[in-house]
């Protein structure tokens, strides 16, 4: 493989060259929701036993069990109701030999009662017959005071959920590393946290460049089209864990361009652009990244930022640039502008260094090995292809979608993962196999 210049980068030199200048972000405290699918960065431990006290499992009616050994339908224990006890409640009554409180699901378990009878082994107080629910003291005076039929014995500590039963203090609730999705953050409230420490969701600023870009919406005039870019790969960038801010379409002027860019350094923890990479006349990328002098602002040491831009032996998505620019050394990824080739890249080397930057785990997309349904042919030599398909689970097949064309939207829509055809492959009969990169 030559260097300098002429150098052409395979896909696995030019990630690695990325992901070896990136470290995860400063871990940052957040309130609970705003830490939703970021990684945790310390070990959250149990401050209070869970559930922090002995509580019912079921509305019925706290007893002792003594009382209630020998009850039957024919034979009922008879009790003495000497009040409520509903979730919440602070003040409980003790239950002594003879008698019952009745008790509400969730509620403390009164000193003095061992075991919750569910209202359907009682009268409900009623003096009548089984009952299928429990009406309100108000309209059931009898309810919670007077006496309750009892039909079935009872168990220690039957549909009584024990103090701690959950989860005990001191206990480990989450390791560090752990990201948090909705039962996660569920435990935390539970036991009372009301912040995390955490890596933060990454800032992703997304921008698109060309001249001929329309936003969705307004019409296309002579030799214009809408910009797809900005919209997939903020959308991209989102699913990938990051907070992403979509800049639009930049018209490919250096001096714009690089206004642009140097307005969203504040706001960015990565920087990802689209189109303006290959040797076009307005490949306005190139131009105004390849030589930024102090423009985009000198590190400590004094030196300032430098994207470089690569030739790759990749299909799509030859050209790439990559480089960190800024007093902050903002990483920055200039994408090529063929919206097949920008998602392409994005999955291969943007993802990965979201995921970096968030301190995840897993940097990378599922891949499996997959029989290829139809075959694939003229995969070019030398070059490793990506080729839009999808992906059958049950059968462990895969049928590419569309043709080699970037330019094909509608056929990448209709993908779920991407075939990899490895660089010394130039065809795969039907029945062959390769690798596929599931697309979530
Ligand atoms: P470029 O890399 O800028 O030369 O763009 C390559 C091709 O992709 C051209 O046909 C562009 O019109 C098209 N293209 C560039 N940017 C976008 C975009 N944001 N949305 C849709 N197509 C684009
Ligand atoms: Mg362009």
């Amino acid at each position: 493989m030559s260097h300098g210049a002429d150098r052409v980068w395979s896909v696995t030199e030019h990630l690695e060259s990325i992901l070896g200048q990136l470290t995860p972000l400063d871990p940052i405290e957040l309130q609970l929701l705003d830490a939703q699918g970021c990684v945790l960065v310390e070990d959250v431990t149990v401050p209070v036993a869970l559930p922090p006290f002995a509580n019912s499992s079921m509305d019925g009616y706290a007893v002792r069990v003594a009382d209630v050994t020998a009850a039957t339908r024919e034979h009922p224990a008879v009790l003495d109701v000497i009040g409520d006890v509903a979730a919440g409640s602070g003040a409980l009554p003790t239950v002594g030999p003879g008698q019952a409180a009745r008790i509400m699901t969730g509620a403390p378990l009164p000193p003095g009662a061992e075991a919750v009878v569910p209202v359907e082994w009682t009268d409900g107080g009623t003096g009548q017959g089984p009952v299928t629910g429990m009406a309100p003291s108000s309209a059931d005076p009898a309810g919670a005071s007077g006496e309750v039929r009892v039909h079935r014995p009872a168990e220690a500590r039957q549909f009584v959920r024990a103090r701690g039963s959950d989860v005990a203090a001191g206990e480990l609730a989450l390791a560090a590393g752990t990201v948090l999705g909705p039962p996660q953050i569920g435990l935390l409230a539970a036991i009372g946290r009301g912040t995390v420490t955490v890596r933060p969701r990454p800032r992703a600023v997304v921008l698109s460049t060309g001249s001929e870009l329309v936003q969705p919406g307004d019409p296309l005039g002579p030799g214009s089209i809408h910009d797809a870019n900005s919209f997939a790969l903020t959308a991209a960038a989102r699913a990938a864990g990051a907070i992403a801010y979509r800049v639009g379409a930049v018209a490919d002027e250096v001096e714009t361009l690089r206004a642009t860019i140097e307005d969203q350094l504040v706001r960015a923890d990565i920087i990802v652009t689209s189109g303006g990479v290959s040797v076009g006349a307005y490949d306005v990328v190139k131009e105004a990244l390849s030589t930024l002098g102090d423009s985009f602002g000198q590190d400590a040491e004094g030196t300032a930022g430098h994207v470089e831009f690569r030739r790759l032996a990749m299909q799509p998505g030859k050209p790439q640039g990559f480089g960190r620019i800024g007093p902050d050394r903002i990483p920055l990824l200039a994408l090529p502008g063929n919206p097949v080739s920008a998602y392409v890249s994005f999955e291969l080397f943007v993802r990965p260094a979201i995921r970096t930057l968030m301190g995840a785990g897993a940097v990378h997309r599922e891949v499996v090995r997959a029989v290829c349904a139809t075959a694939v042919e003229g995969s070019p030599e030398g070059k490793r292809q990506f080729l839009r398909g999808r992906y059958d689970r049950t059968t462990g097949t895969v049928t590419p979608v569309g043709g080699s064309g970037s330019h094909l939207v509608k056929a990448l829509a209709h993908a779920d993962a991407l075939m990899v055809v490895p660089e010394s492959v130039t065809s795969v009969a039907a029945g062959g196999e390769v690798d596929v990169i599931l697309l979530d």
